[in-house]
């Protein structure tokens, strides 16, 4: 495994992330790569570690369509490579925080799209997530979740 936790590479549709990188930096780099699947989450702040744990999402889609695999560590501090099932991802939730587990590597798989079009979505939801969320405020972050059967794809 690479030193540091903030690195990303891409490699035959898949991008490779340490814990620490920024999703935005994530969702940049598929972008870079000419990838789709990453575009939702380039407006979402914090790390692939904090997205992994409360399986983020936003415009109808979320981190379980795209994470294949993920590198953990266990409360005992034994290395584990679990599939992307194993974290049983739900709505903003994983087993994660009850396993005790800290995550250290998440591996997206991307399918091949066209450059503008990648860049066309990640513009659009950047605009429809400025104009709802003030955001030049600082923010606490979401407090509320939606409730069961309520559409989430504006979360
Ligand atoms: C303005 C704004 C807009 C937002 N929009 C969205 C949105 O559209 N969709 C959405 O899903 N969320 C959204 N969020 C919520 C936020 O982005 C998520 O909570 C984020 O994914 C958390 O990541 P983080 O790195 O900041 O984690 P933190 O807040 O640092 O941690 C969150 C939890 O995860 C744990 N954790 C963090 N890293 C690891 C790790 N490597 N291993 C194990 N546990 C870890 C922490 O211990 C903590 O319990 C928004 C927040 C703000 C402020």
């Amino acid at each position: 495994m690479e030193h540091g936790w903030n690195y990303g590479r891409v490699q035959n549709g898949l991008v490779t992330a340490g814990a620490g990188l920024l999703l935005s930096r994530a969702a940049h780099l598929a972008f870079e790569a000419s990838l789709e699947g990453l575009e939702f989450a380039a407006g979402i702040p914090g790390t692939v570690g904090g997205a992994l744990v409360m399986n983020a999402g936003a415009y109808g889609s979320e981190i379980k369509a795209v994470l294949v695999s993920a590198k953990v560590m266990t409360p005992q501090g034994e290395t584990l490579d679990l599939k992307a099932e194993e974290l049983k991802l739900g709505y903003r939730s994983s087993i994660i925080p009850e396993a005790g587990y800290v995550v250290l590597e998440a591996v997206f798989g991307l399918k091949p799209g066209e450059k503008d079009g990648i860049e066309a979505r990640m513009k659009d939801l950047a605009a429809r997530r400025k104009e709802k969320q003030p955001l030049e405020y600082p923010s606490a972050g979401s407090t509320f979740k939606r409730r069961r059967g309520i559409l989430q794809e504006n979360s």
